[in-house]
């Protein structure tokens, strides 16, 4: 795989109270860029935009109002673009910003844009970061700007750079048959060919408090990615030293073809 998508979720991001886990993020900094100094280009799908700014903010609570998660959506994004750009450039890698809406589905030329502005950031050896623009279209609802989720945004993203592999990281080692947080019988599904009900099934209902999509939104990324014909491995990003056990063909996580 020469193209990857990295995909980070809130819940890798942010400790339980709130507090932006600066320790995962520079571990992330140390892999992604190593890849990146190794030739293989690198596109990073960020959440934690609201979680980070709760922590600015001192505010412990997920704010209930859509006005004010798009304020601390605004906050946070800002902060958490600052700390990959430190990060990452201890390592020489400049990073971008691109806050993305449903645009990029709706219209062509958009997209066309966006396909534009990452093949050249990628020839610049620049490692992107994506998240969806929260304060155009943070509301769940919306369908005419929101994706729905960085788990969907992420395979878009794939599709627009025709990337060879999504890594999607989460708080959990992969795709299990049951919710393995409630269920202690659950077992790990390695590979995941068909998106039969039984597989949809065990997907559950929603996440943790700071991540949003919990399995299902992961199911519909990968959706989008198989039917595009991409892959995309569900690993857990405790560690995002699992990336490279992962380029190197380790079994780890969940193989969605
Ligand atoms: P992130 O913030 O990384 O996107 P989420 O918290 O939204 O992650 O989703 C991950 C959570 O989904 C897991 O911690 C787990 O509690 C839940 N989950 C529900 N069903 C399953 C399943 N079948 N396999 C694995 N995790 C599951």
């Amino acid at each position: 795989a020469k193209r990857i998508v990295v995909k980070i979720g809130t819940s890798s991001l942010v400790k339980a109270d709130g507090a932006v886990n600066l320790a995962s993020i520079e571990r992330l900094a140390k892999v992604l860029c190593n890849l990146k100094n190794n030739g293989k280009e690198v596109v990073l799908v960020s959440s934690g935009a609201i979680g980070v700014g709760m922590g600015k903010l001192n505010i412990t609570k997920r704010p209930a109002s859509i006005a004010q998660q798009q304020a601390v959506a605004a906050v946070g994004q800002g902060e958490l673009i600052g700390l990959y750009e430190r990060q990452f450039a201890q390592y020489g890698i400049s990073v971008a910003q691109l806050l993305l809406t449903r645009d990029v589905l709706l219209y062509p030329q958009s997209n066309h844009n966006v396909h534009n502005a990452f093949d050249e950031l990628l020839k610049m050896n620049v490692i992107p970061v994506v998240n969806e623009n929260d304060t155009v279209s943070v509301d769940e609802l919306d369908h005419m700007t929101k994706f729905g989720d960085n788990d969907q945004l992420s395979a878009i993203v794939a599709k627009i750079i025709d990337a060879d592999l999504l890594i999607m990281l989460s708080d959990i080692n992969g795709f299990y048959t049951d919710n393995p947080t409630k269920n202690p019988n659950a077992k790990l599904i390695r590979t995941v060919n068909n998106l039969n009900p039984q597989i949809l099934g065990a997907a559950g209902g929603h996440g943790t408090q700071f991540g949003t999509g919990g399995m299902v939104t992961k199911l519909k990324a990968a959706k989008r990615i198989m039917e595009n014909n991409q892959q995309m491995i569900l690993a857990n990003g405790k560690n995002p030293q699992i990336i490279d056990q992962i380029l190197q063909g380790e079994d780890v996580g969940t193989l969605f073809t």
